[in-house]
């Protein structure tokens, strides 16, 4: 079976055998890492080599934080103005579909947002041209989507930004897809879900100059200064979600060889897909190519009549979850990480078998 869940999504299945194998007994200790204290010692190696980990392969810079959080990337979405907002002035967003207006409709029911660029001009087919971007006078960070998971639109390039507005990125759904110049952005947050571990688990990476912008009014939980200084455990962490994050770490360092060669592989089995949809005549995809995303695919078909049949056979086939987003509906097919290159090469062969039938 092939799992194209855009969320949660699949996991690269050495690590689940290896989970696995160390369920019941973590290395000897007699005991399974979801039963021990966050405070042991045992613990304590788990989270600081997956944060070790983490910070190898993303090159993450010495004055940035990690945070290993809980509540999703929605609670970012909160958790951003609350954080970076005490000095005062104005969120900045660029709106290109679903998720970012979540995030723009968040801080404008806690304080406002300016939309700095949007894509609704263009129907959600391409994100804003970096001289479209327009910030307020007052901007205290410009936020944006790296990746639109439903929508399947990907940033080609990183804004540029004055040097005292911070730049936040949203990269839930493709994060770990290729190599990243963390040192560009203020705040990088995600949700786990898709390139990183099981759902329950958010990564923030932060500027550590921006702690001391937190608004003094808001709950320790929300506070990126509180959660930093006490090693992301101001309370229970998600520990069981944290170690298996870090064993995806040390997959895509020890068996795929790091973030170059895991986005040669990624690249590969976007541009197969949307070769595969733009020759057929049956599929498309409306995203401006250079726009096009390499973690979520969504495509339509010609004739709305097919697309029972189409996921009914799918399925059978062992190709699973390639149903679209219930707000757009027609297909989607994520390729994250743990997606292997013979399961793209699997769905192509069934997608072009089922147009020769249906032709
Ligand atoms: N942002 C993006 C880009 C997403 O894809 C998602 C979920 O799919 C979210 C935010 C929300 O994440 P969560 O469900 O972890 O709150």
């Amino acid at each position: 079976h092939y799992n194209f869940c855009a969320g949660p999504a699949a996991l690269p299945v050495a690590v689940l055998e290896r989970a696995r194998d160390e369920l019941l007994d973590y290395r000897g200790r007699g005991l399974s890492v979801m039963e021990m204290s966050h405070r042991s010692a045992e613990f304590n190696e788990i989270a600081e080599r997956a944060e070790r980990d983490l910070r190898d392969l993303l090159a993450i810079p010495d004055n940035y934080r990690v945070l290993f959080l809980q509540g999703g990337a929605t609670l970012q979405f909160a958790m951003l103005p609350y954080n970076l907002l005490g000095q005062g002035g104005t969120p900045n967003y660029i709106d290109t579909g679903i998720w970012s207006k979540k995030a723009i409709d968040e801080a404008k029911r806690l304080f406002s947002a300016h939309i700095a660029a949007s894509s609704r001009d263009n129907g959600l087919s391409a994100v804003p041209r970096p001289e479209a971007i327009a910030l307020s006078d007052d901007a205290a960070y410009l936020h944006y989507t790296g990746n639109e998971t439903i929508g399947g639109l990907e940033f080609d390039y990183i804004p540029e930004l004055p040097e005292d507005v911070p730049l936040v990125c949203d990269l839930s759904s493709s994060i770990l897809s290729r190599p990243l110049d963390v040192s560009r952005f203020g705040v990088i947050y995600a949700g786990a879900q898709k390139n990183i571990g099981p759902a329950g688990l958010t990564v923030v990476i932060l500027r550590d100059d921006l702690l001391e912008r937190g608004r003094a009014d808001m709950p320790s939980l929300f506070s990126y200064q509180a959660m930093s200084e006490a090693g992301s455990m101001v309370n229970t962490p998600p520990t069981y979600a944290w170690y298996l994050a870090g064993l995806v770490f040390q997959w895509l360092k020890n068996e795929v060889g790091g973030l170059a060669a895991m986005a040669d592989i990624n690249r590969r089995k976007a541009q197969k897909l949307y070769r595969a949809i733009d020759e057929s005549q049956l599929y498309s995809n409306p995203i401006d190519p250079v726009n096009r995303s390499w973690m979520n695919v969504p495509f339509v078909l010609a004739e709305e009549r097919l697309n029972a049949g189409f996921l009914e056979q799918a399925e059978q086939a062992g190709l699973l979850n390639l149903k679209g987003h219930r707000s757009v509906g027609g297909m989607r097919a994520s390729l994250y990480n743990a997606v292997p290159e013979e399961g793209v090469e699997a769905l192509i062969g069934f997608m072009r078998e089922f147009e020769r039938k249906n032709a």
